[in-house]
């Protein structure tokens, strides 16, 4: 066991069995007599690490057959830019802004067409998520694009948008395969895989066929297309190999973990047992409204920015490392995505009840 629980917002922690297999496998993958890193995409050994890690995706998330999975370079920022270029036809999306990254993502989707921000929490910091029943969307609109876990601000949409049929995109990195999702709901979900999923370097998007206009202008890079990736099972070029047979065990180990309703109860035990902490605590406080509390991003202040940086480097000298809040808020933030053990939050918790009797 190691004895450091990393409170990374991403790359994040993975979970413990997860590493000590691909170590197990690293020099010899089952006798293969090489390492998934040196294995060519084109094998048959690595089709069938690739084919399994997808079957086991559709397995987890009870994927429609209408849905394609597709891995690309570049993480969510790199999908941000590709999601307007392939699927606004008609040049013109409706946005929630709820965080930095709707922000770049409505940015990025601007040097394409018209960009409407239908509704937007900057007005309080981000602390909260807009009331989704009040938004009225663009008739116009080729899609509706939401984060759905704002990982800097701690927020988390609980409840979907009606979009009357506007083909829903919800960037979902930092909460991924935390609790059980109905992708019949969505056009399309994407995220980064580096926080709840596997190590850094690949956007998983699951998206819907029908979405995707037919004709998509000349002037899109080939590997910008998502039809190049669903045409060509996200082989076209080389892909990240390495970090998809990564993406693969951790499926199998959510599926060995009981699925997505199993981690979801887990997740909300653990947040739990945080956020009632900090709900009594007199020195520590969460800023975010309380019915929009993300389950896997945890942001917390003592209100004195020198107590703070005290405070992260204490825990740090107790094995809680990388609790410093994102630079946009400062403060702290616990990321405890479905890899981090309870034992885990209990040990943050302990600690800042040591903290705060020994700082009041
Ligand atoms: N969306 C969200 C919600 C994120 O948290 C992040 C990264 N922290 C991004 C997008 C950008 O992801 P990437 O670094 O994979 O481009």
């Amino acid at each position: 066991m190691r004895k450091t629980f990393n409170f990374s917002a991403g790359p994040a922690m993975l979970p413990e069995e997860v590493l000590q297999q691909a170590s197990q496998e690293l020099l010899d993958y089952r006798g293969s007599g090489q390492s998934v890193m040196e294995m060519s995409h084109r094998s048959s050994v690595y089709n069938d690490i690739f084919q399994e890690t997808k079957t086991n995706l559709k397995k987890l998330v009870n994927i429609p057959d209408n849905y394609e999975i597709i891995f690309t370079p570049g993480g969510a920022s790199a999908l941000f830019g590709m999601i307007a270029q392939n699927l606004m036809p008609k040049k013109s999306a409706d946005y929630i802004i709820t965080g930095n990254f709707s922000k770049k993502a409505a940015q990025e989707a601007k040097k394409f067409g018209y960009i409407n921000i239908v509704a937007s929490s900057e007005d309080k910091n981000f602390t909260y998520i807009p009331d989704v029943s009040k938004i009225q969307f663009n008739e116009t609109a080729d899609y509706v694009h939401i984060c759905e876990n704002n990982t800097i601000f701690g927020t988390k949409f609980k409840q979907l948008p009606n979009t009357n049929g506007i083909p829903l995109i919800a960037d979902m990195s930092s909460c991924y395969l935390s609790e059980p999702i109905d992708v019949t709901q969505y056009g399309m979900i994407y995220g980064g895989v580096q926080k709840n999923i596997g190590p850094a370097g690949v956007g998983l998007s699951i998206i819907n066929k029908d979405i995707i206009p037919i004709e998509i202008s000349d002037n899109v890079p080939t590997m910008n297309r998502f039809d190049t990736y669903i045409d060509n099972d996200s082989m076209y070029n080389t892909p990240p190999t390495y970090t998809i047979y990564m993406c693969g065990l951790v499926f199998k180990w959510l599926l060995d973990q009981g699925g997505l309703s199993a981690i979801q109860q887990k997740n909300i035990k653990k947040a739990q047992l945080l956020y009632d902490y900090i709900d009594q605590s007199a020195l520590f406080s969460n800023p975010v409204n309380k019915n929009d509390r993300s389950l896997m991003n945890v942001p917390f202040v003592t209100g004195d920015p020198q107590l703070d940086k005290k405070f992260i480097k204490e825990a740090s000298d107790h094995h809680l490392v990388n609790l410093a809040g994102h630079r946009l808020v400062g403060g702290m933030r616990a990321s405890i995505y479905n890899a981090m053990p309870f034992a885990g939050v209990q040990a943050l918790v302990d600690f800042m009840e040591k903290f705060e009797r020994e700082n009041r």
